[in-house]
């Protein structure tokens, strides 16, 4: 595996690959649901590029960029060991130099959601995002259904700016007892750790209310409220039921459909969604 920082290396290398390339863009401090995303690009890709940037343009002010976990180590032994053939991993330097003034902005699919919590959050990725593609050049970019709504915006950038790749959402990998897996979850304590289940119980208790048959969303959201408020240590952010699509949310379950939800532990925010139809 190389590894590189600077871009006119990192796109010379990226030529010297024959054949498809798969992308691979993560935060770093690897775990098995990032690790999902590079088994499957490299099934169906010749050569896998994966990147580790924690963008700073992403994070708000109150967030937790400096304190976000890394370890470019174990990061870099564990891709090496599933075959990965470049690792990115640029200096925040290197993204925005001095001088840096240009940004893309999805506009509707960033309102709601994760863009109502977060304001410039998706301002952020859709832009580094953008930039790892001209740099990468991939066939194929691979993305979480995890972050559903950063999924969603992903594919409508490259749709609207003619990227010519191939967005790829691979689901949800999760702990036993149903904890989407996180590098976030490092941060909760062993009471807030068990506690947090109760994002996925939620979400089961919606969709089983939505498998005996009911379609009115706001009973729908009614349930995952009623399963995290019976959690003393969730507090509740969000939850929606919105269309798989444009994000918006329903009244009437009809097609495929978003359940979604932001709950804090203390200071960990952790989101969770199911799709339904
Ligand atoms: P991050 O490092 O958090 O930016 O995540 C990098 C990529 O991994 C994103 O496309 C995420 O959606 C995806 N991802 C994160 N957690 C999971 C998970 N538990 N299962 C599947 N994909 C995930």
């Amino acid at each position: 595996m190389q590894i590189s920082s600077l871009i006119p290396e990192t796109k010379s290398i990226r030529l010297s690959f024959k054949g498809t390339v798969g992308l691979v863009p993560t935060m770093g401090y690897l775990h098995e649901g990032h690790l999902s995303l590079v088994q499957k690009a490299k099934r169906e890709c010749d050569h896998v590029v994966a990147t580790i940037f924690v963008n700073p343009t992403q994070f708000g002010a109150n967030e937790d960029l400096s304190k976000y976990p890394r370890d470019f180590k174990r990061d870099s032994d564990l891709l090496e060991s599933l075959g990965v053939d470049l690792l990115w991993s640029p200096t925040a330097e290197i993204m925005y130099p001095p001088g840096y003034q240009t940004w893309v902005e999805v506009e509707a699919l960033t309102k709601g959601l994760e863009g109502a919590m977060r304001p410039g959050h998706f301002r952020g990725v859709a832009t580094v995002v953008a930039k790892l593609f001209n740099v990468i050049q991939p066939d194929k970019a691979y993305f979480g259904q995890k972050d559903a709504q950063q999924a969603a915006v992903i594919r409508r950038m490259v749709k609207d700016l003619n990227f010519p790749l191939e967005v790829i959402v691979c689901p949800t990998v999760r702990e036993a007892d149903g904890l989407a897996m996180s590098s976030r979850n490092v941060y909760l304590s062993a009471e807030e750790r068990a506690a947090a289940t109760v994002l996925y119980r939620a979400l089961s208790a919606a969709k089983d209310l939505y498998e005996a048959g009911e379609r009115n969303a706001e009973k729908l959201r009614e349930r995952m409220k009623g399963v995290l408020s019976s959690e003393p240590l969730a507090q509740m952010q969000y939850v929606s039921c919105a269309d798989y699509d444009s994000l918006e949310e329903l009244d009437v379950v009809i097609g495929k459909t978003l359940l979604s939800m932001a709950v804090f532990f203390g200071k960990t925010r952790l989101i969770d969604n199911f799709v339904l139809g």
